[in-house]
Protein backbone atom coordinates (compact mmCIF):
# COMPACT_ATOMS: atom_id res chain seq x y z
CA UNK A 1 0.00 0.00 0.00
CA UNK A 2 2.04 3.19 -1.05
CA UNK A 3 -0.06 5.95 -2.21
CA UNK A 4 -2.78 6.72 -0.38
CA UNK A 5 -5.52 9.79 -0.74
CA UNK A 6 -8.51 11.04 1.10
CA UNK A 7 -11.75 12.61 -0.09
CA UNK A 8 -14.17 14.33 1.75
CA UNK A 9 -17.56 14.34 0.85
CA UNK A 10 -19.57 17.57 1.98
CA UNK A 11 -20.80 20.49 0.31
CA UNK A 12 -21.17 22.35 3.79
CA UNK A 13 -17.20 21.62 3.65
CA UNK A 14 -16.79 23.74 0.63
CA UNK A 15 -18.89 26.31 2.22
CA UNK A 16 -16.62 26.69 4.68
CA UNK A 17 -19.38 25.90 7.06
CA UNK A 18 -17.41 22.71 8.63
CA UNK A 19 -13.64 22.02 8.69
CA UNK A 20 -12.22 18.98 7.31
CA UNK A 21 -11.02 17.28 10.31
CA UNK A 22 -11.87 13.83 9.07
CA UNK A 23 -9.14 13.98 6.24
CA UNK A 24 -6.60 14.99 9.41
CA UNK A 25 -7.80 12.62 11.39
CA UNK A 26 -7.15 9.76 9.17
CA UNK A 27 -4.29 11.46 7.54
CA UNK A 28 -2.34 11.02 11.32
CA UNK A 29 -3.76 7.55 11.36
CA UNK A 30 -2.57 6.26 8.17
CA UNK A 31 0.56 7.61 9.32
CA UNK A 32 0.96 5.42 12.01
CA UNK A 33 0.29 2.76 9.60
CA UNK A 34 3.57 4.19 7.63
CA UNK A 35 0.97 4.91 4.50
CA UNK A 36 1.88 7.98 3.13
CA UNK A 37 -1.04 9.99 2.06
CA UNK A 38 -0.10 12.09 -0.90
CA UNK A 39 -3.82 13.94 -1.75
CA UNK A 40 -6.48 15.42 0.03
CA UNK A 41 -9.58 16.22 -1.92
CA UNK A 42 -12.80 17.81 -1.70
CA UNK A 43 -15.74 17.24 -3.16
CA UNK A 44 -19.51 18.70 -3.02
CA UNK A 45 -22.31 16.34 -2.92
CA UNK A 46 -22.50 16.90 -6.92
CA UNK A 47 -22.60 13.53 -8.30
CA UNK A 48 -21.09 14.82 -11.60
CA UNK A 49 -17.88 16.41 -9.36
CA UNK A 50 -17.45 13.59 -7.60
CA UNK A 51 -17.21 10.71 -10.22
CA UNK A 52 -14.51 13.39 -11.62
CA UNK A 53 -12.88 13.33 -8.33
CA UNK A 54 -13.38 9.76 -8.07
CA UNK A 55 -11.65 8.75 -11.45
CA UNK A 56 -8.71 11.47 -10.39
CA UNK A 57 -8.08 9.32 -7.51
CA UNK A 58 -8.24 6.20 -9.19
CA UNK A 59 -5.73 7.08 -11.55
CA UNK A 60 -3.03 8.24 -8.92
CA UNK A 61 -3.74 6.17 -5.76
CA UNK A 62 -3.53 2.87 -4.36
CA UNK A 63 -5.80 3.23 -1.53
CA UNK A 64 -8.55 6.19 -1.22
CA UNK A 65 -10.48 6.76 1.83
CA UNK A 66 -13.64 8.50 1.12
CA UNK A 67 -15.81 9.98 4.07
CA UNK A 68 -19.75 11.32 4.30
CA UNK A 69 -22.54 10.91 1.91
CA UNK A 70 -23.72 7.59 3.06
CA UNK A 71 -26.43 8.74 4.72
CA UNK A 72 -30.38 8.86 4.13
CA UNK A 73 -30.85 11.75 2.05
CA UNK A 74 -31.12 12.29 -1.42
CA UNK A 75 -27.99 14.18 -1.42
CA UNK A 76 -26.08 11.21 -0.17
CA UNK A 77 -24.91 10.07 -3.39
CA UNK A 78 -21.66 8.31 -3.01
CA UNK A 79 -22.33 4.77 -2.85
CA UNK A 80 -24.34 5.79 -6.52
CA UNK A 81 -21.28 7.31 -7.58
CA UNK A 82 -18.86 4.51 -6.13
CA UNK A 83 -20.85 2.21 -7.85
CA UNK A 84 -21.24 3.05 -11.21
CA UNK A 85 -17.65 4.13 -11.25
CA UNK A 86 -16.25 0.22 -10.46
CA UNK A 87 -19.35 -1.05 -12.25
CA UNK A 88 -20.31 -2.89 -8.99
CA UNK A 89 -23.94 -3.14 -7.96
CA UNK A 90 -25.49 -1.94 -5.03
CA UNK A 91 -26.60 -4.59 -2.61
CA UNK A 92 -28.76 -4.92 0.94
CA UNK A 93 -26.64 -5.69 4.10
CA UNK A 94 -28.42 -7.81 5.69
CA UNK A 95 -26.76 -6.98 9.27
CA UNK A 96 -26.90 -3.26 8.67
CA UNK A 97 -30.19 -3.21 7.92
CA UNK A 98 -30.77 -5.26 11.00
CA UNK A 99 -29.23 -2.89 13.57
CA UNK A 100 -31.40 -0.14 11.40
CA UNK A 101 -34.28 -2.16 11.95
CA UNK A 102 -33.58 -2.61 15.78
CA UNK A 103 -32.95 0.71 16.37
CA UNK A 104 -36.15 2.32 14.77
CA UNK A 105 -37.97 0.05 16.72
CA UNK A 106 -36.52 1.29 19.73
CA UNK A 107 -37.48 4.39 18.53
CA UNK A 108 -41.22 3.28 17.75
CA UNK A 109 -40.44 4.70 14.55
CA UNK A 110 -41.43 3.11 10.56
CA UNK A 111 -38.50 2.59 8.40
CA UNK A 112 -38.35 4.88 5.36
CA UNK A 113 -36.77 4.61 2.02
CA UNK A 114 -34.07 6.56 3.68
CA UNK A 115 -33.38 4.53 6.31
CA UNK A 116 -33.23 1.54 4.40
CA UNK A 117 -31.01 3.01 1.87
CA UNK A 118 -27.81 3.25 4.34
CA UNK A 119 -27.66 -0.49 4.39
CA UNK A 120 -27.28 -0.50 1.26
CA UNK A 121 -23.16 -1.66 0.18
CA UNK A 122 -21.35 -2.35 -3.08
CA UNK A 123 -21.54 -5.63 -4.32
CA UNK A 124 -18.26 -7.90 -2.54
CA UNK A 125 -17.03 -5.29 -0.76
CA UNK A 126 -16.19 -5.60 2.71
CA UNK A 127 -19.06 -4.56 4.71
CA UNK A 128 -17.08 -2.61 8.42
CA UNK A 129 -20.91 -2.91 10.71
CA UNK A 130 -20.90 1.01 12.38
CA UNK A 131 -20.65 0.20 16.21
CA UNK A 132 -22.02 4.15 16.83
CA UNK A 133 -24.22 4.82 14.28
CA UNK A 134 -26.58 3.49 11.28
CA UNK A 135 -24.59 3.38 7.54
CA UNK A 136 -21.91 0.97 7.51
CA UNK A 137 -18.63 1.69 6.11
CA UNK A 138 -17.16 -0.53 3.27
CA UNK A 139 -13.86 -1.85 2.43
CA UNK A 140 -13.20 -2.87 -1.79
CA UNK A 141 -9.81 -4.44 -2.63
CA UNK A 142 -8.69 -4.10 -6.13
CA UNK A 143 -5.67 -2.65 -7.83
CA UNK A 144 -7.14 0.38 -6.34
CA UNK A 145 -8.83 -0.31 -3.09
CA UNK A 146 -11.70 1.55 -2.07
CA UNK A 147 -12.67 2.18 2.20
CA UNK A 148 -15.67 4.29 2.24
CA UNK A 149 -16.77 6.06 5.69
CA UNK A 150 -19.14 7.96 7.43
CA UNK A 151 -18.74 11.54 8.00
CA UNK A 152 -19.82 11.64 11.23
CA UNK A 153 -16.41 12.21 13.05
CA UNK A 154 -17.24 9.75 15.64
CA UNK A 155 -18.63 7.45 13.20
CA UNK A 156 -15.45 7.49 10.69
CA UNK A 157 -13.45 7.61 13.99
CA UNK A 158 -14.67 4.03 15.03
CA UNK A 159 -14.66 2.26 11.62
CA UNK A 160 -10.87 3.80 11.13
CA UNK A 161 -9.82 1.91 14.35
CA UNK A 162 -11.41 -0.94 14.13
CA UNK A 163 -10.23 -1.69 10.52
CA UNK A 164 -6.63 -0.13 9.88
CA UNK A 165 -5.12 -2.88 11.99
CA UNK A 166 -6.65 -5.13 9.81
CA UNK A 167 -6.09 -3.57 6.80
CA UNK A 168 -2.85 -2.12 6.97
CA UNK A 169 -1.02 -4.32 9.18
CA UNK A 170 2.28 -5.16 8.45
CA UNK A 171 5.43 -2.59 10.28
CA UNK A 172 3.76 -1.01 13.39
CA UNK A 173 4.82 2.38 13.59
CA UNK A 174 4.47 3.38 17.13
CA UNK A 175 5.18 6.99 18.29
CA UNK A 176 6.08 9.17 21.61
CA UNK A 177 6.02 12.99 21.16
CA UNK A 178 8.39 14.24 24.04
CA UNK A 179 7.51 18.02 24.69
CA UNK A 180 9.99 20.46 25.82
CA UNK A 181 9.81 24.28 27.22
CA UNK A 182 12.11 27.31 27.61
CA UNK A 183 14.21 25.94 25.19
CA UNK A 184 14.14 27.31 22.13
CA UNK A 185 13.69 25.10 18.78
CA UNK A 186 16.85 25.84 17.70
CA UNK A 187 18.67 25.03 20.60
CA UNK A 188 16.31 21.78 20.98
CA UNK A 189 17.38 20.97 17.17
CA UNK A 190 21.21 21.47 17.52
CA UNK A 191 21.73 19.46 21.28
CA UNK A 192 19.86 16.65 19.05
CA UNK A 193 21.36 17.44 15.68
CA UNK A 194 23.08 13.80 15.36
CA UNK A 195 19.90 11.68 16.05
CA UNK A 196 17.53 13.62 13.27
CA UNK A 197 19.42 11.76 10.91
CA UNK A 198 18.10 8.37 11.94
CA UNK A 199 15.90 6.03 9.63
CA UNK A 200 14.65 4.04 12.80
CA UNK A 201 13.21 5.41 15.14
CA UNK A 202 13.18 8.92 13.18
CA UNK A 203 13.23 11.70 15.34
CA UNK A 204 11.75 15.39 13.95
CA UNK A 205 11.24 18.39 15.26
CA UNK A 206 7.96 20.41 15.83
CA UNK A 207 7.55 23.81 17.14
CA UNK A 208 4.70 25.46 18.81
CA UNK A 209 3.64 29.11 21.15
CA UNK A 210 6.19 28.47 23.33
CA UNK A 211 6.99 25.04 23.30
CA UNK A 212 9.17 22.94 21.10
CA UNK A 213 8.61 19.02 20.90
CA UNK A 214 10.41 16.34 19.26
CA UNK A 215 8.41 13.42 17.92
CA UNK A 216 10.21 9.60 17.82
CA UNK A 217 8.79 7.19 15.40
CA UNK A 218 9.67 3.75 15.61
CA UNK A 219 8.75 1.07 12.73
CA UNK A 220 9.19 -2.69 13.71
CA UNK A 221 6.93 -5.92 13.25
CA UNK A 222 5.59 -5.76 17.00
CA UNK A 223 4.76 -3.26 19.06
CA UNK A 224 6.53 -3.75 22.15
CA UNK A 225 10.04 -3.99 20.32
CA UNK A 226 8.75 -0.58 18.53
CA UNK A 227 8.06 1.19 22.42
CA UNK A 228 11.41 -0.27 23.89
CA UNK A 229 13.60 1.36 20.55
CA UNK A 230 11.39 4.38 21.27
CA UNK A 231 12.63 4.45 25.13
CA UNK A 232 16.34 4.25 23.71
CA UNK A 233 16.54 7.45 22.12
CA UNK A 234 13.86 9.00 24.76
CA UNK A 235 16.72 7.94 27.57
CA UNK A 236 19.16 9.53 25.15
CA UNK A 237 17.50 12.73 24.60
CA UNK A 238 16.69 13.41 27.86
CA UNK A 239 20.48 12.60 29.39
CA UNK A 240 21.15 16.14 27.37
CA UNK A 241 17.95 18.21 27.32
CA UNK A 242 15.87 16.46 30.02
CA UNK A 243 15.58 19.89 32.30
CA UNK A 244 13.33 21.49 29.81
CA UNK A 245 10.87 17.89 29.26
CA UNK A 246 7.78 18.67 31.26
CA UNK A 247 5.91 15.37 28.97
CA UNK A 248 4.52 13.12 26.44
CA UNK A 249 1.85 13.02 23.40
CA UNK A 250 -1.32 14.75 25.51
CA UNK A 251 0.60 15.96 28.72
CA UNK A 252 0.66 19.79 28.98
CA UNK A 253 2.68 22.34 31.20
CA UNK A 254 -0.77 22.58 32.96
CA UNK A 255 -0.78 18.75 33.56
CA UNK A 256 2.43 18.83 34.54
CA UNK A 257 2.06 21.13 37.23
CA UNK A 258 -1.24 20.02 38.81
CA UNK A 259 0.68 16.50 38.96
CA UNK A 260 3.43 18.08 40.91
CA UNK A 261 0.67 19.82 43.13
CA UNK A 262 -0.49 16.40 44.11
CA UNK A 263 1.49 14.88 44.95
CA UNK A 264 2.95 17.34 47.25
CA UNK A 265 -0.75 17.91 48.42
CA UNK A 266 -0.54 21.56 48.16
CA UNK A 267 -3.31 23.82 46.36
CA UNK A 268 -3.05 26.35 43.98
CA UNK A 269 -5.34 29.46 43.23
CA UNK A 270 -4.61 32.59 40.21
CA UNK A 271 -5.13 36.29 39.66
CA UNK A 272 -5.35 37.34 36.16
CA UNK A 273 -5.35 40.50 34.23
CA UNK A 274 -3.77 39.83 30.71
CA UNK A 275 -4.44 36.26 30.56
CA UNK A 276 -8.43 37.11 31.19
CA UNK A 277 -8.70 33.65 32.50
CA UNK A 278 -6.60 31.79 30.07
CA UNK A 279 -5.00 30.25 32.76
CA UNK A 280 -7.54 29.06 34.66
CA UNK A 281 -8.72 27.30 31.62
CA UNK A 282 -5.64 25.37 30.84
CA UNK A 283 -5.44 24.41 34.41
CA UNK A 284 -8.81 23.14 34.06
CA UNK A 285 -8.82 21.60 31.43
CA UNK A 286 -6.65 19.05 32.91
CA UNK A 287 -9.01 15.84 34.50
CA UNK A 288 -8.68 15.91 38.15
CA UNK A 289 -7.84 19.74 38.73
CA UNK A 290 -10.29 19.94 41.10
CA UNK A 291 -7.77 17.86 43.73
CA UNK A 292 -5.34 21.04 43.81
CA UNK A 293 -6.90 24.48 41.89
CA UNK A 294 -9.10 26.07 44.60
CA UNK A 295 -9.79 28.86 41.64
CA UNK A 296 -9.16 32.60 41.52
CA UNK A 297 -10.38 35.85 40.03
CA UNK A 298 -9.82 37.73 36.55
CA UNK A 299 -9.74 41.02 37.72
CA UNK A 300 -9.27 43.27 34.24
CA UNK A 301 -10.22 46.84 35.60
CA UNK A 302 -8.00 48.72 38.31
CA UNK A 303 -10.82 48.83 40.54
CA UNK A 304 -11.70 44.95 40.72
CA UNK A 305 -7.93 44.84 41.42
CA UNK A 306 -8.61 46.76 44.19
CA UNK A 307 -11.96 45.49 45.52
CA UNK A 308 -10.86 41.44 44.93
CA UNK A 309 -7.35 41.46 45.22
CA UNK A 310 -6.51 44.53 47.99
CA UNK A 311 -4.24 46.03 45.13
CA UNK A 312 -3.50 49.40 46.52
CA UNK A 313 -5.05 52.01 43.58
CA UNK A 314 -1.92 53.88 45.14
CA UNK A 315 0.37 51.63 43.66
CA UNK A 316 -1.64 51.04 40.19
CA UNK A 317 -0.87 55.51 39.89
CA UNK A 318 2.60 55.42 41.02
CA UNK A 319 3.85 52.08 38.80
CA UNK A 320 0.92 51.60 36.77
CA UNK A 321 -0.95 48.59 36.50
CA UNK A 322 1.94 46.90 33.98
CA UNK A 323 4.33 46.74 37.18
CA UNK A 324 6.00 44.72 39.30
CA UNK A 325 4.76 45.90 42.09
CA UNK A 326 1.08 45.35 40.49
CA UNK A 327 1.86 41.58 40.04
CA UNK A 328 3.35 41.11 43.59
CA UNK A 329 -0.22 42.46 45.36
CA UNK A 330 -2.17 40.62 43.30
CA UNK A 331 -0.32 37.25 43.99
CA UNK A 332 -0.49 38.34 47.43
CA UNK A 333 -4.01 38.91 47.34
CA UNK A 334 -5.33 36.52 45.53
CA UNK A 335 -3.15 33.56 48.08
CA UNK A 336 -4.41 35.45 50.74
CA UNK A 337 -8.36 35.41 50.05
CA UNK A 338 -8.06 31.54 49.08
CA UNK A 339 -5.37 30.45 51.38
CA UNK A 340 -3.70 28.50 48.68
CA UNK A 341 0.09 27.43 48.78
CA UNK A 342 0.52 28.52 45.90
CA UNK A 343 -0.36 31.51 43.80
CA UNK A 344 0.20 32.90 40.09
CA UNK A 345 -0.65 36.20 38.92
CA UNK A 346 -0.29 37.86 35.56
CA UNK A 347 -0.65 41.16 34.57
CA UNK A 348 0.94 42.72 31.07
CA UNK A 349 0.68 45.07 27.76
CA UNK A 350 -0.99 42.49 25.25
CA UNK A 351 -0.58 45.43 22.54
CA UNK A 352 -1.43 46.27 20.03
CA UNK A 353 -0.92 49.97 21.41
CA UNK A 354 0.25 50.08 24.62
CA UNK A 355 -2.64 51.51 27.47
CA UNK A 356 0.21 51.46 30.35
CA UNK A 357 3.08 53.52 29.06
CA UNK A 358 5.37 50.21 28.92
CA UNK A 359 6.19 48.72 25.86
CA UNK A 360 3.69 46.16 24.06
CA UNK A 361 4.82 42.37 25.25
CA UNK A 362 6.08 43.28 28.34
CA UNK A 363 4.39 41.00 30.98
CA UNK A 364 5.01 40.61 34.71
CA UNK A 365 4.37 37.59 36.66
CA UNK A 366 3.98 36.98 40.27
CA UNK A 367 5.09 33.55 42.11
CA UNK A 368 4.20 32.72 45.28
CA UNK A 369 5.50 29.65 47.20
CA UNK A 370 5.65 28.53 50.25
CA UNK A 371 9.15 30.06 50.91
CA UNK A 372 8.02 33.73 49.27
CA UNK A 373 6.67 35.73 46.83
CA UNK A 374 8.77 36.25 43.57
CA UNK A 375 7.99 38.46 40.45
CA UNK A 376 8.92 37.54 36.65
CA UNK A 377 9.07 40.03 34.20
CA UNK A 378 9.33 38.85 30.32
CA UNK A 379 9.10 40.11 27.55
CA UNK A 380 7.93 39.44 23.99
CA UNK A 381 8.74 41.85 21.58
CA UNK A 382 6.89 42.02 18.20
CA UNK A 383 4.27 39.79 19.21
CA UNK A 384 0.78 39.14 18.29
CA UNK A 385 -1.83 40.01 21.04
CA UNK A 386 -2.80 36.48 21.54
CA UNK A 387 0.80 34.95 21.22
CA UNK A 388 1.92 37.01 24.02
CA UNK A 389 -1.66 36.31 26.60
CA UNK A 390 -0.53 32.40 25.59
CA UNK A 391 3.19 32.64 26.24
CA UNK A 392 2.27 34.34 29.71
CA UNK A 393 0.11 31.88 30.84
CA UNK A 394 2.45 28.71 29.79
CA UNK A 395 5.57 30.50 31.23
CA UNK A 396 3.90 31.39 34.89
CA UNK A 397 2.51 27.59 34.81
CA UNK A 398 6.27 26.21 33.77
CA UNK A 399 8.30 28.77 36.43
CA UNK A 400 5.51 27.50 39.47
CA UNK A 401 6.17 23.70 38.25
CA UNK A 402 10.21 24.21 37.90
CA UNK A 403 10.18 25.80 41.52
CA UNK A 404 8.45 22.96 42.70
CA UNK A 405 10.63 20.59 41.51
CA UNK A 406 13.49 22.93 42.81
CA UNK A 407 12.47 22.61 46.43
CA UNK A 408 11.92 18.99 45.65
CA UNK A 409 15.09 18.11 45.11
CA UNK A 410 16.76 20.45 48.17
CA UNK A 411 14.55 18.91 50.44
P1 LIG B 1 -25.31 11.02 7.85
O1 LIG B 1 -25.83 9.67 8.12
O2 LIG B 1 -25.27 11.87 9.07
O3 LIG B 1 -25.95 11.74 6.68
P2 LIG B 1 -23.04 10.89 6.10
O4 LIG B 1 -22.10 9.76 5.95
O5 LIG B 1 -23.97 11.16 4.99
O6 LIG B 1 -23.78 10.73 7.47
P3 LIG B 1 -22.48 13.63 6.00
O7 LIG B 1 -23.94 13.87 5.84
O8 LIG B 1 -21.60 13.97 4.87
O9 LIG B 1 -22.21 12.14 6.38
O10 LIG B 1 -21.95 14.35 7.30
C1 LIG B 1 -22.61 14.27 8.53
C2 LIG B 1 -22.01 15.29 9.47
O11 LIG B 1 -20.70 14.89 9.82
C3 LIG B 1 -21.84 16.68 8.87
O12 LIG B 1 -22.94 17.50 9.07
C4 LIG B 1 -20.66 17.21 9.61
O13 LIG B 1 -21.05 17.78 10.82
C5 LIG B 1 -19.83 15.99 9.86
N1 LIG B 1 -18.80 15.84 8.83
C6 LIG B 1 -18.95 15.34 7.60
N2 LIG B 1 -17.81 15.35 6.91
C7 LIG B 1 -16.86 15.86 7.71
C8 LIG B 1 -15.47 16.11 7.56
N3 LIG B 1 -14.81 15.83 6.43
N4 LIG B 1 -14.81 16.64 8.61
C9 LIG B 1 -15.48 16.91 9.77
N5 LIG B 1 -16.78 16.71 9.96
C10 LIG B 1 -17.49 16.18 8.95
MG1 LIG C 1 -25.51 12.93 5.11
Amino acid sequence: MKRAEIIAVGSELLLGEIVNTNASYISEQLSKYGVSVLYHQVVGDNAIRMRETFEIARRRSDLVIVTGGLGPTADDVTKTVLSDLLERPIVRDEEAYKTIQRFLVSRDRPMNEGDAKQADVLYGSDVLQNPVGLAPGMWISGETSWMLLPGVPSEMRALVKATFPKKLSGATLVSESLRFYEIGESALDDAVKDLLNGSNPTVAPYAETGEARLRVTARSTNESTAREMIQDVKTEILKRVGLFYFGSDDETIASNLIRLLKREGRTLAVAESLTGGEVQSMITSTPGASAVFLGGVVTYSDELKNRYLSVSLDTIEQHSVVSKEVAYEMVDGVARETRADYALSFTGEAGPTSNSGRPVGTVFIGVKTPSGIEVIERTYPHQERDVIRMRAAKDGLWQLSQRIKKANKCS
